[in-house]
């Protein structure tokens, strides 16, 4: 079957999924197939099957499924107690949804800088936007770099403030010496087909050692039911059992995917060393996932439409930050006019290159020559 592309001229696409289905076809079909014939597609076998993989997977005790990694982020702010009025401190450069969950709960998300080389929250900005009504720090693993989990854990348990981890871009990575899970609550993913482990759809899930958070998000994602018709309040936000198998198939690639991914990262950083433009940074110790491959340059919308012409696919993540959206700002939910120049910045120049691990080396290499061909124009 012929693979679907972004568009006629695309030389290089952005993401790879038909691609990835077809290196890992049977299984999948397999996996699909044996759900269907199981007549059970709601919070059946499969689905039990995969949070336990997750689990294992994280070393963690507890894995839910729910629907999304925004249903994910805000069931875990019920879960763990989080008022109206509340505060969750996170920053602005991320995926609007970070915040999104914030307001749905009603809390008011405060927006700290970010750091301009990791693009992840600044620890040492954290305490001054510390007030009495905040609850928790909510740092979110950007484009596949671990957030400084260490600082943000001491902050946290000097003021007495809970962590959720925002995994949707990470899984996969860690810091120097510790896992994701080691200094939170809990850690939120997303499954969604772009992500690092996506599915044919939506999914999310909530990893956690507490055994309160689990049940509290298993409680809430299914209409408040523990125990067959009997209800307390909650919603419907389930993991579908289809999902549930796919993802089970895929987890088991993960390693080697991420293993691809930073091959790919490699070459581009080699590549483009010694060109004006600014390639990602991983702190010593760390396992970057490189979700994205994100580079940096202030005449960024030129470099944008020549790779576009080039027939490269590239996008931007995330060209406007959250505070510097058209609906912001959203009364009392959010921050009148946060003081956030690094993530400004990040919004004005980040542009993203192909990154998924079936991209070819013959790709790259392209992708790699148009930047240097529009860098030497540059100048
Ligand atoms: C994708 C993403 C989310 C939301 O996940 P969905 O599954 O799309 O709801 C939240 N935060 C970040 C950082 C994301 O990248």
């Amino acid at each position: 079957m012929p693979e679907v592309k972004a568009g006629p001229e695309t030389k290089v696409p952005f993401y790879g999924h038909v691609r990835q289905y077809h290196g890992i076809q049977k299984e999948i079909d397999t996996a699909i197939r044996t759900v269907l014939e199981s007549n059970q597609y709601v919070m059946g076998p499969a689905l039990k099957e995969f949070e336990k993989d997750l689990a294992n997977y994280f070393g963690m005790k507890h894995a839910a499924g729910v629907n999304s990694g925004t249903d994910a982020l805000w069931l875990v702010f019920l879960a763990l107690g989080i008022q109206p009025g509340d505060e969750i401190i996170t920053t602005a450069n991320t995926f609007f949804a970070t915040a999104e969950a914030a307001w749905i709960v009603g809390a008011k998300a405060v927006f700290v800088d970010c750091d301009r080389r990791t693009y992840n929250i600044d620890p040492s900005k954290i305490e001054a936007a510390i007030t009495p009504r905040t609850r928790a720090i909510v740092p979110v693993h950007l484009y596949g770099l671990c957030a400084d989990m260490k600082a943000v854990s001491e902050i946290a348990r000097k003021h007495d403030l809970l962590v959720v981890e925002d995994n949707a871009q990470s899984i996969d990575g860690h810091g120097p010496g510790w896992k994701q899970g080691d200094f939170s609550d809990a850690v939120c993913l997303s499954f969604i087909v772009q992500k690092n482990l996506g599915t044919f759809g939506d999914g999310g899930a909530v990893v956690t050692n507490r055994e309160d958070v689990d049940a509290a998000v298993r409680r809430l994602r299914n209409h408040g039911s523990s125990q067959r018709s009997m209800h307390s309040f909650g919603f419907n936000s389930r993991l579908d059992d289809l999902h549930a198998a796919i993802l089970s198939v895929k987890l088991k690639y993960i390693k080697k995917w991420t293993d691809r991914r930073r091959e790919i990262a490699a070459r581009y950083t080699l590549g483009l060393r010694g060109t004006s433009l600014t390639l990602p940074y991983e702190p010593p110790g760390n396992r970057h996932v490189y979700h994205l491959y994100v580079v940096a340059h202030p005449k960024r919308d030129s470099l944008e439409s020549f790779l576009l012409k080039a027939g490269i696919d590239v996008k931007l993540h995330y060209p406007i930050a959250i505070h510097q959206q058209a609906g912001y700002p959203w009364g009392k939910l959010a921050d009148p006019k946060p003081h956030v120049p690094n993530c400004e910045y990040n919004a004005a120049t980040c542009l993203s290159l192909p990154m998924f691990p079936e991209l070819t080396d013959e790709e790259a290499d392209y992708t790699i020559e148009k930047c240097i061909e529009w860098d030497r124009s540059q100048t």
